[in-house]
């Protein structure tokens, strides 16, 4: 396999704005899905986030789309990318802007949640790439601001969690609104049946790049488990935090409710934390992954949905203050640690309620994390206000 952009067809335009971003070799995705697609071909990606994917995509579709040297006309873009949330909207927005740096492609990001007016604005102008969230681009096609008669690549990002989040038909709709000639590509981390069978749908005789690092990655990162009731779990988090190893951590909650309740009392332990989950307005939830990234907050409670597609390098530790219904989400929190051949930690909270959970989870990952004793200190008398 090819191990340089060049040599994988890449050319200088973006190679230029690759150095810039320090992106020197690229990715195995990288490696093995830019050739195909810039070959036209269909692409079914299985590959989950920090795997190099959002590069993987975006690279070709805007060569293809800097080389076939049209103008977007108003209102109807010439690629799309849906995406599950805004977050990850928003990164793949930043990867196309910093890719596509020194070439004249213009591209948007539409999502709920904020003033459509401005979005209406941009879409009148004509743009190249839009990246969107299903509800708000299905919003402004009914209202007339969107044509998609002119998508000539469709991108499908995490449409396992698409599906999760009940966006099915929705895509359906999307996609059936776009050219059948189009080029597509579906990515997702896993590969449920749904998600197997909106593949088939949506794909022609594509081409299959399977990047899951699942047993890699588990096997990197150093996974304990403490037993701890469910009344001890924030003592016993705030006492794991203050460990002098753990430097940025991400502390993951089955609800928004649960998220919120875990950083207001490490915040009054004196941790500064900040909550992100779906009920966050727009503006919150990029307050508060700015204010981690900066370091300001360097705890980070959070959701499994609102987690996905976060992008923050060095996340010394993951913990699971509650184990998660779904196995697989297991596999993806931690995955948010031990990043880039980095080491991380996972630490699992759990309640003798959750030993059922527990075993989901070593059966997935085929792994028994060690289970460790950890003493609690005694209570402080002067309890922190709540
Ligand atoms: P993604 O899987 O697209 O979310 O990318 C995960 C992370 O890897 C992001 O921080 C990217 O900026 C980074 N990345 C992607 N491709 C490369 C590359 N070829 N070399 C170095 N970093 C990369």
């Amino acid at each position: 396999m090819s191990d340089d952009f060049e040599s994988l067809g890449v050319g200088g335009t973006f190679r230029r704005a690759l150095g810039d971003k320090g992106y020197i070799q690229p990715t195995p995705i990288q490696s093995q899905a830019i050739p195909q697609l810039l070959q036209g071909k269909d692409l079914l990606g299985i590959a989950q986030t920090g795997t190099g994917k959002t590069a993987a995509f975006a690279l070709p579709l805007l060569q293809r789309l800097d080389d076939a040297n049209s103008r977007p006309k108003p209102r109807r873009p010439r690629a799309l990318v849906l995406a599950p949330t805004r977050e990850l909207a928003l990164q793949i927005h930043e990867e196309l802007t910093s890719l596509g740096r020194y070439t004249k492609l213009r591209h948007a990001f539409i999502i709920g949640g904020v003033s459509q007016n401005p979005q209406i604005k941009c879409l009148a102008k004509g743009l190249d790439v839009l990246v969107a969230t299903p509800g708000r681009l299905l919003d402004l096609a009914g209202q007339r601001h969107i044509d998609l008669s002119e998508i000539s690549v469709l991108v499908l990002d995490e449409a396992d969690r698409l599906l999760d989040m009940g966006f099915v038909r929705d895509v359906r709709r999307i996609v059936a609104q776009t050219p059948k000639t189009r080029q597509s590509l579906l990515f997702s981390a896993t590969m449920p049946n749904e998600v197997a069978r909106l593949a088939r749908e949506i794909l022609d005789d594509p081409v299959r790049v399977d990047v899951s690092p699942k047993q890699l990655t588990v096997k990197e990162i150093d996974q304990r488990v403490v037993m701890v009731g469910n009344g001890d779990k924030q003592r016993m988090l705030e006492h794991l935090l203050l460990d002098d190893e753990v430097s940025r951590a991400i502390v993951f909650t089955r609800t928004k409710h649960g998220a919120n309740k875990v950083a207001r009392k490490l915040e009054g332990a004196g941790i500064s934390a900040e909550a992100i989950h779906g009920n966050k307005s727009q503006n919150a939830r990029q307050r508060a992954l700015r204010n981690f990234k900066n370091g300001d907050a360097w705890v980070l409670v959070a959701t499994d949905i609102a987690a996905r597609g976060i992008d923050v390098d060095s996340v010394s530790h993951v913990f699971n203050y509650e184990l998660p219904h779904e196995p697989e989400s297991y596999v993806h929190r931690i995955g948010r640690t031990g990043r880039a051949g980095a080491s991380g930690a996972a630490w699992s909270l759990v309640d003798p309620s959750e030993r059922n959970r527990l075993r989901a989870v070593e059966r997935l990952i085929r792994l028994s994390p060690a289970e460790v004793a950890v003493q609690l200190p005694p209570r402080d008398r002067r309890q922190p206000p709540a």
